[in-house]
């Protein structure tokens, strides 16, 4: 496959820009090679800069659920652009995605819109403790919750990719009031809410974890998180920037059945543009300013192009059967991808899915937490996705990360991803 053009793209972007990107994993440094520049998308396609196409399973890490350059979503932005880009001040359009945000999510009474995810999991917990004047922060090894400085110990996504331990530039002020617990250790997680010297503000949990790949909650734990946080006090804070309306239109809240005190959204409820949003309890939500004291703001949030995109997209997943439709695609995609692992790597990958996100980890497994997660052969899934981009599959360029199902894809793309997966495991197969 050609990819000059990026590649002349790659050595104009690194004189202007660290590491020629604005977000390192799209760097591919850990999977050896150099990015493709994209120059457009349409549907499940993506086509780089010297024309080649892409079966995309990355959907712009998550927001995409509905394919790229949706009519009804498209639409939408076009009718807002219209009426111009940002004015600073209310439009109608935050209380139509309010409302459908609201509707969806029953633990949502009040929802406060931002332009980034890492905004709404700073700006909730900055809220958790000014609601219970409490200062520690409780998290899980390998959940990502955005770059600000409390979560970035033990982190996901790439920070694990990039071998951060941490990062230099948080200092220890900051880290000593964050607590960081392996994922699906239910007594660790009651040892440490239990603890009386700790002065908990806030557990704040992927409920699926999808940053050290995907991986689920064990049976019971979220329920258990739900009844310690309640006895004690503690703010449970679910960040669903990836779950929301990912696993159903209620999120993982709706899918497990387990109500957080507040949560946190992105990815999705922008349909392609720049969002976050963080919402929950009312008398929680009222402690903002300006009903409250605990400040929090942002010169383009409720962004009225984003608001409308947004809107748009989670029309549309309101449609009847989407959910069941796009399980039954997904499940049926993972089985035929488990198929293949065991016909050509048997017992040595371990396929993690909870509906339309999956990761193939290049381990024998089981992988149950970031330990766990650490166990895969990065090397072999560096080869494997440089197979699969020469081939046409877009896939995340690090391990840990998630791979996503949309609406676009269609069965032909399906079976062609599924080809290609065939090809690559029989060449890791011979290495
Ligand atoms: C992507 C992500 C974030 C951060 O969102 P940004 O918009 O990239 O700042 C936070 N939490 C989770 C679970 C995410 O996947």
């Amino acid at each position: 496959m050609n990819i000059a053009r990026s590649q002349e793209l790659f050595v104009q972007a690194r004189r202007y820009m660290p590491g020629g990107v604005n977000s390192p994993v799209r760097a591919c440094k850990s999977v050896g090679c150099e990015p493709v520049f994209v120059e457009r998308a349409a549907g499940a396609k993506i086509y780089d800069a010297d024309g080649n196409e892409y079966v995309d399973f990355v959907c712009s890490w998550g927001p995409m659920i509905l394919g790229h350059n949706h009519p009804a979503v498209v639409a939408a932005i076009k009718e807002a652009l219209a009426a111009g880009t940002s004015f600073g001040a209310p439009t109608s359009s935050e209380i139509e995605l309010a409302r459908l945000v609201t509707a969806a999510l029953p633990s949502v009474e009040k929802v406060r819109f931002v332009s980034s995810g890492t905004e709404a999991t700073m700006s909730a917990v900055r809220l958790a403790r000014g609601f219970s004047g409490r200062s520690k922060v409780v998290k899980f090894d390998g959940c990502y919750h955005g770059h600000a400085d409390s979560f970035l110990i033990k982190a996901g996504s790439g920070v694990i990719t990039l071998g951060i331990p941490g990062s230099p530039g948080v200092p220890e002020d900051i880290v000593k009031n964050t607590i960081s617990i392996p994922y699906n250790d239910s007594t660790i997680l009651e040892q440490t809410l239990r603890d009386p010297e700790l002065d908990i503000a806030c557990l704040i949990i992927e409920p699926v974890a999808g940053n050290m790949g995907v991986v689920a909650p064990a049976p019971g734990f979220l329920q258990l998180a739900r009844q310690l946080t309640s006895e004690l006090g503690i703010i449970l804070i679910f960040d669903e920037v990836i779950t929301g309306f990912r696993l159903a239109l209620g999120g993982a809240q709706e899918y497990y059945g387990v109500r957080p005190d507040l949560t946190c959204l992105g990815k999705i409820i922008g349909g392609g543009l720049p969002v976050g949003a963080y919402g929950g309890k009312k008398e929680i939500m009222d402690q903002i300013a300006p009903d409250g004291p605990v400040y929090q703001a942002g010169t383009l949030s409720g962004n009225p192009l984003t608001m409308a995109a947004g809107a748009a997209t989670l029309r549309e997943l309101g449609r009847p059967g989407f959910y069941p439709e796009l399980e039954k695609k997904s499940a049926r995609f993972a089985a035929q991808l488990a198929e293949l692992a065991h016909r050509y790597l048997p017992g040595q990958t371990t396929l993690n899915r909870v509906a339309s996100m999956m990761t193939t980890f290049f381990t024998p497994g089981p992988v149950s937490d970031h330990s766990t997660a650490m166990q895969a052969d990065t090397a072999r899934y560096a080869a494997h996705y440089r197979h699969m981009r020469s081939r046409g599959i877009w896939l995340a360029p690090a391990q840990f990360e998630a791979a996503f199902i949309s609406a676009a894809q269609t069965e032909t793309d399906l079976s062609r991803a599924l080809d290609q997966t065939e090809w690559s495991f029989k060449n890791l197969r011979n290495q």
